[in-house]
C-alpha cells in the first residue's frame, strides 16, 4: 500500500503495536523518560539493602585491586619483540569460519591479546567487511567456560593419558576393520580436507560426515535438479530485478551480497536504474524487510507461486522451458497467491525485462518443491546473476538419521566428535543419545564442554581459531590463510593436531605439527612452480595479506534435470497440512546453538523481532488477534503429539498461519547459554528441516515479560524516518528548499581544527546489527543480562530502530542507526551539574567519567534518547581470561556512570597521531569508526565537515539529507539520507 492512501496515522511510522495504536501502555510510555524499572534498584532488593550492596560491591572491587601484586611476578620483557611496541595495536591477517562459509578477517591485538576482528581490505568480494558473528567471535577467545585441558571419564587427565585411552581402541579398529565414524562441520579447508583423507588412509574403517545441523532443504533439492550436490552463489550486484521466496540474503551472513545490493541502492547519477527487491515469505526476514514489494505466503504455497509464475512466463511472455520439463498441476491465479492482477502483470515484466540481470532465491524455510520451481525459473531466465558451482556434499538431516540407525545397530568400534554437538542439535536427541551409548569409545574435540561432551570418555579441548593455524576456500579462485594471533590460552590443541597425534599413534609418517602440515602442503600444491619467490617468502607473503588468489579453475555449470522439476510441479498444487506451518531458522546471534555461550551475541536485539534473550515464537497479527495474543502471553505448540509451551511475539508481517522459532536456543550448559530459550531442534522434521506443517497453537495460562528492545528508547517528533518511493522522491526533492540551521539562543559554535559529523544512508541500511557488535567490541560496552534488558538498561551505544509504515499485516520497514547526535547546541550539556558532559573544540559531545555523579539529568534532556546509565556494577567482577577482550584505548566504566558514543574518540586520536608523526594532514576517509569500518552496506560515513571535499561533506548537502529532530534547534552532527525504494507501481495496495 503506497502511503498517500493511507490517513494520517497509518503513515506515521510506529515501532510497535501499542505504539500505532496509542493504547494506554504505549500512550503512558510516551509519557515516560524511561521503561518502567529503569530507575529503580534489583528487584527484591530495598533500596537500603542496595546500597548496601553497592558499598560492599565497591570495597570488595577495592580490595580486589589492592591484592593485585599476589597474583603472582610480573617479568618485564628483557628484549622486546620487534612488533610490539606498547600502546600500538598490531594487525593480523586471518579467517574466521562458519560452516560452509569464510571471512577473511584482520586481528587487532594489543600487546599479544586479540580484541577486536575487522574484515580484511584484500580479499576482493568482501571488501573490508565481515559478518556480525565473527567481530563478536573473539568474545568465545576468552570465555571462561572453555575446556583448560583434556579429560577422561570426567577427570583431568594430560594430553598422553587421553590419546593414550584413544590410539590403542583406534589401533584395534585398524587391524580388526572396524569402523569408526568421524562426525565433524562443514569442512571447506583444502588442507584439512586432505588431512582427513590421510586419516581415512591410515583408518581404513574410517567414515566421515560433514554436518552442519541448522542446514535445511536448499543443497538436497540442488543436488537433485542438478544431478550433483552444488553450491550456490548469488551474484547480487549483476542483478538488476531480485525475486526472493523467503531467501534472507541481507541478513548479514553474506557482507558481499548487502554491499552489492546497497550499492545498486543509491542514486547513482540520472538514468542509473535501482535494483527492485520482490519478496514472497511466510516469516518476516531482513531482506523482506527491504523489499520493494513484498507479500505474505505461507511457505507451502511457495512452490506453487513459483511454478505459476513459470507457467505465465511462457504463456505470456514466451519463455521456453528447458528440455523434458513439464508445468502439470501447478496453477494458481494471482489471486490465490496475494497478488491484484496489475502487481502480477509488473511482477512478470519485471522478470522478463530483466532476463539474464534477474536473480530468484529460494530460502532454507521453503519445502524442497519450491527450491525446483526457482532453479526452474532461473533456467528459463537464463540469469547470469547465480554462480552455480559442483561442490562437496554436506550430511543432510536424514544422512545423521541413518548414523544414529548404524550407531543404535553397533555398528561403531568408535566415534569422534569434532567441533559438533548432535547431542543437543540432533531432531531426536534421545535416540542419538541411547545410540551412542552402544558406542565402545566416545571421543569429543571442541571448544566448550557442552551437552555433547557430556556423553564421552575421553574429552580434547582445541584451540579457538584466534590460536590456530589454517588455510580456507575463499570462493571466486581464492585461497585465504588463518594463523594465530596469540598463543594457546590454556592446555589445548588444535584438532588438526589431534587428528595428526591420533596418525601418529597409528605408526604413520606424519610432520610435527599441522603448522608443518599446511606449509608442506602449499609448498606442494599451492606454490605455483613459475613463482619467482622463494617457497618461505611466497608463505610469508600470503600470511601478511590473508589472501592468495589461485589460477581460475574452469567454469562448468551443471544443467537443470527435468525429472526433479516435473515431480516437484506435480506436488506443488498440494495445500500445506494443518492450521499452521512453523518456520524454524537459525538464531540471528547464536545461529545453530555454537554462539549460545557468546553474551554480546544473546544480547544483540535480533534485527527483526528486536528479542534479546531466548527465541519467543512469532505469530502473525492476524493469528494474534484471532487468539486474543499479546507479546509474552503463552502458547501451546503441537507438533507430532509433541507439545510445548512458549512465549509469543506478535510480528507484523507475518503471513497469517505461520509461525517462526529461531534454532540455537535451549541450551542445558554453558554459563551464559544455559536456560535460555527452548532447543526447537526437535521439532524439524528431518525429511522437511525448515518448514514443519500440521502444527496446532492455542492459547494457555500464563504471560513472561520478554526483554525485547522495539520499543524502548521511544522518539517523539515529527518525520524522524524520511522514507520515498523513487516518483514520491522525484515530486519531493524539486519542492525541497535549502536546509540551514533554526534560529538558536546561543551563538555559533566555532571549530578551530576539525568539526566531526557523520552521514548514515538509510536506503543502504539493511539493519543487519554489525555495526553494534563492532561499536561493543570496539568500546568495551558492557552485558546486563535479561532482566537488565527488560528494565530497558541495555548499554548499546548505536541501536537500529526499526520503524514500520502501513498496515500491521504487511507494513514496509525502515531501519534506522540511532546513537549520540554530538549535537552543537547539545541539551546534555547545559544540565550537567558538573559539566562532566561537555563539548570538544571538534564538535564532539564528550564524556568525562570521572566527573559524572550520576544525576542521570542529562539522559532525561536527550531528545535522541541515546545516552546509556550503569545503572549496576557490570564489569568490575570480570576477571581474566574475560577481562583480556577489553580495549585498553576505551575507559571501562564502573556503576554510576552515565556513557554513550563519542565517535571513536580513541581512532580519532590515533588518526590524528599518524598523521602528526608522519607530518602530514589528515587524509578524508582515515579515520573510521567502528560502526562505520563494520558496515557491509557501506552506509555510515564519517568525516570532517569542515573538509569541503569530504564525502561526509558532500553526503551532509545531499537532496536526501535531513536531520532527525531538527526541529528542536540542537544541530545534530548526524545527517540521515532519506531511504528510497523502488516499487514497480505507485499508490496503491498490491496484495488481493
Ligand atoms: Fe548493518 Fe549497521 Fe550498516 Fe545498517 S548501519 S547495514 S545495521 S552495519
Amino acid at each position: 500500500m503506497d502511503d498517500t492512501s493511507r490517513t494520517p496515522s497509518e503513515s506515521r511510522p510506529w515501532r510497535s503495536l501499542e505504539e500505532r495504536e496509542e493504547t494506554g501502555p504505549a500512550r503512558a510510555a510516551a509519557a515516560r523518560e524511561f521503561v518502567p524499572g529503569a530507575s529503580e534498584p534489583p528487584a527484591g532488593l530495598s533500596r537500603r539493602q542496595f546500597l548496601e550492596l553497592a558499598g560492599a560491591t565497591t570495597l570488595l572491587a577495592t580490595t580486589v585491586a589492592c591484592s593485585r601484586n599476589d597474583r603472582g611476578g610480573i617479568v618485564p620483557y628483557t628484549r622486546r619483540p620487534p612488533e610490539v611496541v606498547p600502546g600500538v595495536a598490531n594487525f593480523y591477517a586471518s579467517t574466521f569460519q562458519e560452516g560452509a562459509r569464510s571471512y577473511s578477517v584482520l586481528v587487532k591485538t594489543r600487546e599479544g591479546r586479540p580484541i577486536h576482528i575487522t574484515g580484511n581490505d584484500e580479499h576482493p568480494r568482501l571488501k573490508g567487511k565481515t559478518s556480525p558473528r565473527a567481530v563478536a567471535d573473539v568474545l568465545r577467545l576468552y570465555d571462561p567456560d572453555r575446556l583448560p585441558g583434556p579429560r577422561v571419564e570426567g577427570r583431568p587427565a594430560s594430553w598422553d593419558a587421553a590419546l593414550g585411552k584413544v590410539v590403542p581402541a583406534l589401533a584395534a579398529a585398524r587391524v580388526s576393520g572396524a569402523k569408526v565414524l568421524l562426525l565433524t562441520g562443514a569442512l571447506e579447508s583444502p588442507t584439512r580436507k586432505a588431512l582427513v583423507t590421510d586419516l581415512g588412509r591410515a583408518l581404513p574403517g574410517l567414515r566421515h560426515l560433514a554436518w552442519e545441523p541448522a542446514g535445511a532443504a536448499g543443497p538436497e533439492a540442488a543436488a537433485a535438479a542438478f544431478g550433483e550436490p552444488v553450491a550456490l552463489v548469488p551474484q547480487v550486484h549483476k542483478a538488476k530485478v531480485i525475486l526472493s521466496f523467503g531467501a534472507d540474503f541481507l541478513n548479514g551472513e553474506d557482507p558481499a551480497a548487502i554491499e552489492a545490493f546497497a550499492a545498486k541502492r543509491r542514486l547513482r547519477g540520472p538514468g542509473v536504474p535501482m535494483n527492485r527487491l520482490w519478496v514472497m515469505e511466510g516469516a518476516m526476514t531482513l531482506t523482506g524487510a527491504k523489499a520493494d514489494h513484498r507479500f505474505p505466503l505461507r511457505p507451502s504455497r511457495a512452490a506453487l507461486a513459483a511454478f505459476t509464475l513459470a507457467r505465465a512466463l511462457r504463456d505470456k511472455h514466451g519463455l521456453p522451458l528447458p528440455e523434458g520439463v513439464e508445468l502439470a498441476g501447478a496453477d494458481a491465479s494471482p489471486k490465490d497467491l496475494g497478488f491484484t492482477p496489475e502487481a502480477w502483470a509488473a511482477l512478470l515484466a519485471d522478470l522478463k525485462g530483466a532476463g539474464r540481470e534477474a536473480l530468484v532465491l529460494c530460502g532454507d524455510g521453503m519445502p524442497a518443491e519450491a527450491h525446483q520451481a526457482v532453479h526452474l525459473l532461473n533456467a528459463m531466465l537464463r540469469t547470469e546473476t547465480l554462480d552455480i558451482r559442483p561442490t562437496e556434499p554436506l550430511a543432510a538431516p536424514r544422512d545423521l538419521e541413518r548414523e544414529v540407525q548404524a550407531m543404535a545397530a553397533g555398528a561403531y568400534a568408535a566415534v569422534l566428535l569434532w567441533g559438533v554437538n548432535p547431542a543437543y542439535a540432533s531432531t531426536r536427541p534421545e535416540a542419538w543419545a541411547a545410540a551412542l551409548a552402544k558406542v565402545p569409545l566416545r571421543v569429543w574435540i571442541g571448544l566448550q564442554e557442552d551437552e555433547s561432551a557430556a556423553q564421552c570418555q575421553v574429552l580434547l579441548p582445541e584451540h579457538h581459531w584466534l590460536e590456530a593455524w589454517g588455510d580456507h576456500d575463499g570462493g571466486e579462485a581464492l585461497l585465504t590463510l588463518q594463523q594465530p594471533a596469540v598463543g594457546a590460552l590454556y592446555d589445548t590443541r588444535q584438532g588438526e593436531d589431534v587428528l595428526l597425534d591420533l596418525m601418529r599413534g597409528l605408526a604413520v609418517p606424519v610432520p610435527e605439527d599441522y603448522h608443518a602440515y599446511l606449509r608442506a602442503r602449499w609448498q606442494r600444491e599451492v606454490h605455483p612452480s613459475s613463482s619467482i619467490l622463494p617457497f618461505d617468502r611466497y608463505f610469508e607473503a600470503a600470511l601478511h595479506d590473508g589472501v592468495i588468489p589461485l589460477a581460475a579453475r574452469p567454469g562448468r555449470a551443471p544443467s537443470l534435470k527435468s525429472g526433479p522439476v516435473n515431480a516437484a510441479a506435480r506436488r506443488s498444487g498440494a495445500a500445506g497440512t494443518g492450521d499452521y506451518e512453523l518456520v524454524l531458522f537459525p538464531g540471528a546471534g547464536v545461529h545453530d546453538g555454537r554462539y549460545g555461550n557468546n553474551a554480546w551475541l544473546q544480547e544483540c536485539p535480533d534485527p527483526v523481532t528486536k528479542s534479546t534473550w531466548g527465541n519467543p515464537l512469532s505469530v502473525s497479527v492476524t493469528d494474534a488477534a484471532r487468539l486474543e495474543l499479546k507479546d509474552g502471553d503463552l502458547v501451546t505448540l503441537t507438533v507430532d503429539g509433541a507439545t510445548l509451551v512458549m512465549p509469543v511475539l506478535v510480528q507484523p508481517g507475518q503471513a497469517a498461519g505461520v509461525l517462526a522459532l529461531a534454532l540455537g536456543y535451549g541450551r542445558t550448559v554453558g554459563r551464559v547459554a544455559n536456560g535460555i530459550g527452548l532447543n526447537a531442534f526437535p521439532l524439524r522434521d528431518p525429511a522437511s528441516p525448515g518448514l514443519r506443517q500440521g502444527v496446532r497453537l492455542a492459547k494457555t495460562r500464563g504471560h513472561r515479560e520478554l526483554p525485547v528492545t522495539q520499543s524502548h528508547s521511544r522518539i517523539e517528533g515529527h518525520e524522524i524516518v524520511h522514507s520515498f518511493s523513487l516518483a514520491e522522491y522525484a515530486r519531493e526533492a524539486a519542492r525541497r528548499k535549502p536546509r540551514g540551521n533554526p534560529e538558536s539562543l546561543y551563538p555559533d559554535q566555532a571549530f578551530p581544527g576539525h568539526k566531526w559529523g557523520m552521514t548514515i544512508d538509510l536506503s543502504a541500511c539493511v539493519g543487519c546489527a554489525a555495526c553494534v557488535l563492532a561499536c561493543q567490541s570496539e568500546n568495551n560496552v558492557p552485558v546486563v543480562g535479561p532482566e537488565q534488558v527488560a528494565k530497558g538498561r541495555e548499554m548499546h551505544w548505536i541501536r537500529i530502530d526499526r520503524y514500520y509504515l502501513g498496515r500491521p499485516e504487511n507494513p514496509r520497514v525502515v531501519q534506522q542507526p540511532m546513537l549520540c547526535q554530538h549535537c552543537d547546541d547539545a541539551p546534555c550539556e547545559n544540565v550537567c551539574p558538573v559539566n562532566a558532559t561537555n563539548h570538544s573544540p571538534e564538535g564532539l559531545n564528550q564524556m568525562a567519567y570521572n566527573r559524572c555523579v550520576g544525576t542521570r539529568y542529562c539522559a532525561n534532556n536527550c531528545p535522541y534518547k541515546v545516552r546509556r546509565f550503569n545503572f549496576l556494577e557490570y564489569t568490575a567482577h570480570k576477571k581474566e581470561p574475560e577481562s583480556l577482550v577489553y580495549n585498553p584505548e576505551v575507559t571501562v566504566r564502573p556503576r554510576g556512570v552515565m556513557e554513550k558514543c563519542s565517535f571513536c574518540i580513541q581512532r580519532i586520536q590515533d588518526g590524528k597521531v599518524r598523521a602528526k608523526v608522519e607530518r602530514r594532514p589528515l587524509r578524508d576517509g582515515e579515520i573510521v569508526p567502528a560502526c562505520a569500518a563494520a558496515c557491509p552496506a557501506q552506509a555510515i560515513v564519517f568525516g570532517d565537515l569542515k573538509d569541503p571535499r569530504s564525502q561526509v561533506a558532500q553526503l551532509s548537502d545531499s537532496d536526501r539529507g535531513y536531520k532527525v529532530l531538527e526541529e528542536l534547534g540542537v544541530r545534530p552532527a548526524i545527517t540521515y539520507l532519506a531511504n528510497l525504494h523502488n516499487p514497480a507501481l505507485e499508490g496503491e495496495d498490491h496484495e488481493s
